[in-house]
């Protein structure tokens, strides 16, 4: 049984089961012989530390981590998919605007680009005031640590 939410396309959660070497299989469904536990990992390489053993209650232990340990910060950084469509929708209607009236596509643009940097300022200072890290803010966008707290502190308070 694989783990999924729409919002988060990257990563499928599964039940590992723990080799007798102490290493978990690489898929919930790889050919065991013999397990000795049970461990939660996901499609992107996570791998879960806590062990459980086998029996169907540590299976349902182990799936129940993916749910609350490693869904819920992705989720959390994870636009909604319907404004992800919105958003790619947009950017083809500008590729479209852009090849049949290109000075068209530089006024849209230009408006764009001032309320996107607004935007992007008001939101680094409140996920700055909720409690993010620096570590998250830069993971968020794509970028380091060092990038996103040199880019926006001068303009974010905390
Ligand atoms: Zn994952």
């Amino acid at each position: 049984m694989t783990l999924k939410f729409a919002e988060l396309p990257d990563h499928e959660g599964f039940v590992a089961p723990v080799l007798p070497n102490g290493e978990p299989a690489p898929s919930a469904s790889a050919f065991t012989k013999t397990f000795v536990g049970y461990q939660a990992a996901c499609s992107c390489g996570w791998t879960d530390r806590r062990r459980f053993p086998a029996t169907p209650e540590g299976s349902k232990e182990a799936e129940y981590r993916w749910w609350s340990r490693h869904a819920p910060p992705l989720l959390a950084a994870a636009p909604p998919s319907w404004l992800v469509t919105k958003s790619n929708l947009l950017c083809e209607q500008i590729v479209s605007l852009a090849a049949e009236r290109p000075l068209a596509a530089l006024t849209l643009l230009s408006q764009i680009e001032s309320w996107q940097r607004t935007l992007l300022d008001q939101a680094v200072s409140r996920a700055r005031e909720t409690g993010a890290s620096w570590a998250e803010v830069g993971e968020a966008m794509g970028v380091s640590k060092q990038a996103a707290h040199e880019r926006f502190r001068a303009h974010v308070s905390t």
